[in-house]
C-alpha cells in the first residue's frame, strides 16, 4: 500500500489551508471531505473580516477558492468519512469506511458542528422546522414568525439573517448576559423585526405528530413559568461540538472534547497535528483556523524532513 506524505481531515478553511501548504510543499496531501465539506464557512453568508475582501466575500466562494488554490497545487480531495484509526505507531492507518490509508503525518482539520439542544421532539423535528442552519433552511420560512436559540454571535448571524424572510423573529436566550459581540448583538437589537426573550428556555417542540413545529413550549427561568409560544421554525445558534470522537482514547481532549495542543498544533503523538475548530474553543474564527492550518502543514512538512522523506 502506497505511504502518504500527509493525510488532511477537514475540507473547512483551516483543512484547506493546511492543503495549500503541504501541497506547494510538494509533500501532494489527501484531504479528506466529510459530513459537512467546507465546513461553517459554507453554511455561512458574508463574511466581512477576512482579512483581503474589503467589501466582504460569501462564506461558499471563499471556501471554492481554497479548495481551487489546494489542487492547482497538487492536493488530492477526496470524500470520506472516518470510521476508524490507529495511530499508535506510523506509518498511521486511517480507515474510511472499506478504504484504508496509510500517512507519515496526519493534520486533524475535521472542525466542530453545530449543538442541539437534545430534546426528543426537538430531534424528531430537525428537517420540518428546526434547523441549525439559517443560511439553509431560512427560505422556507418566508412570510412566517420564527425563532432563534442562543446568546452569541452565530445567534445574532442567524436573527439577522432570518429577517430576509420572516415577518418576526424572536431570539430566545436561556440568561441575560450575551456572549454575542457588541456590534452583532446591536444590530440585531437595533432591527425592527427582532425580538428577545432572555432568560428563557426551551422544554418541548411541537407538533410531532404533524411532523411540523407549530410552537415551543418555554420556561421563563426567574418567574418558573412555562407557557405555549407559536412559531413556525426553531433554528439553534447554541455553539459547536469538536469532531475528535474517533480519537478518543488515542490523542488528549478538553471536558468539551476539544483537542489539547501544543505549541499550537501539536497533539500528543509526532507527526499528528489538530488545526481550526476542532481544538479551538477560544477564537474559532475563519483567519485563525487557516493561521493554524498553516503551521499544522509547515510542522508536517518539518517532521518529514526530520525523518528522512
Ligand atoms: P458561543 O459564543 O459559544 O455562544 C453559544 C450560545 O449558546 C451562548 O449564548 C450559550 O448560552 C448558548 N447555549 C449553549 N448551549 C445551550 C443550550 N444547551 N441551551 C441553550 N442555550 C445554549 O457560540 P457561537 O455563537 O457559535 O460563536 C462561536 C464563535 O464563533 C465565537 O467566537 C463567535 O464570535 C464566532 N462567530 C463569529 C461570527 C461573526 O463574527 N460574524 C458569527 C458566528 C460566530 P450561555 O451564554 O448561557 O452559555
Amino acid at each position: 500500500m502506497q505511504v502518504r506524505n500527509t493525510v488532511i481531515l477537514g475540507t473547512g478553511c483551516s483543512g484547506l489551508t493546511a492543503a495549500i501548504y503541504a501541497a506547494r510543499a510538494n509533500l501532494k496531501p489527501l484531504v479528506f471531505e466529510g459530513h459537512e465539506p467546507g465546513g461553517q464557512l459554507s453554511l455561512t453568508t458574508l463574511v466581512e473580516n477576512f482579512p483581503g475582501f474589503p467589501e466582504g466575500i460569501q462564506g461558499p466562494e471563499l471556501i471554492e477558492n481554497m479548495k481551487r488554490q489546494a489542487t492547482r497545487f497538487g492536493a488530492e480531495i477526496r470524500t470520506g468519512h472516518l470510521s476508524g484509526a490507529d495511530l499508535s505507531k506510523r506509518p498511521f492507518t486511517l480507515t474510511f469506511g472499506k478504504e484504508t490509508v496509510q500517512t507519515e503525518t496526519l493534520i486533524i482539520a475535521s472542525g466542530a458542528s453545530a449543538r442541539w439542544l437534545g430534546l426528543p421532539s426537538e430531534q424528531a423535528l430537525i428537517g420540518h422546522g428546526v434547523s441549525s442552519c439559517a443560511t439553509c433552511d431560512g427560505f422556507f420560512f418566508s412570510g412566517k414568525e420564527i425563532t432563534v436559540i442562543g446568546g452569541g454571535d452565530s445567534a445574532m448571524e442567524e436573527a439577522l439573517f432570518l429577517t430576509r424572510f420572516a415577518t418576526k423573529v424572536t431570539v430566545i436566550h436561556r440568561s441575560e448576559a450575551f456572549r454575542a459581540s457588541k456590534i452583532m448583538l446591536d444590530r440585531a437589537r437595533q432591527h425592527d423585526k427582532i425580538k428577545f426573550l432572555t432568560n428563557t428556555i426551551v422544554e418541548d417542540v411541537f407538533d410531532v405528530s404533524k411532523k411540523d413545529v407549530t410552537g415551543l413550549r418555554l420556561r421563563d427561568t426567574k418567574s418558573n413559568e412555562s407557557y405555549d409560544f407559536p412559531t413556525s421554525a426553531m433554528f439553534l445558534g447554541i455553539g459547536h461540538i469538536p469532531n475528535a470522537k474517533m480519537f478518543e482514547g488515542q490523542l488528549d481532549a478538553d471536558k468539551d472534547g476539544y483537542l489539547i495542543t501544543q505549541n499550537y498544533v501539536h497533539t500528543r503523538i509526532p507527526g499528528v497535528y489538530a488545526s481550526g475548530d476542532v481544538s479551538d474553543r477560544r477564537y474559532r474564527q475563519a483567519v485563525t483556523a487557516a493561521g493554524t492550518g498553516c503551521m499544522a502543514a509547515l510542522e508536517a512538512e518539518k517532521f518529514l524532513e526530520e525523518h528522512g522523506r
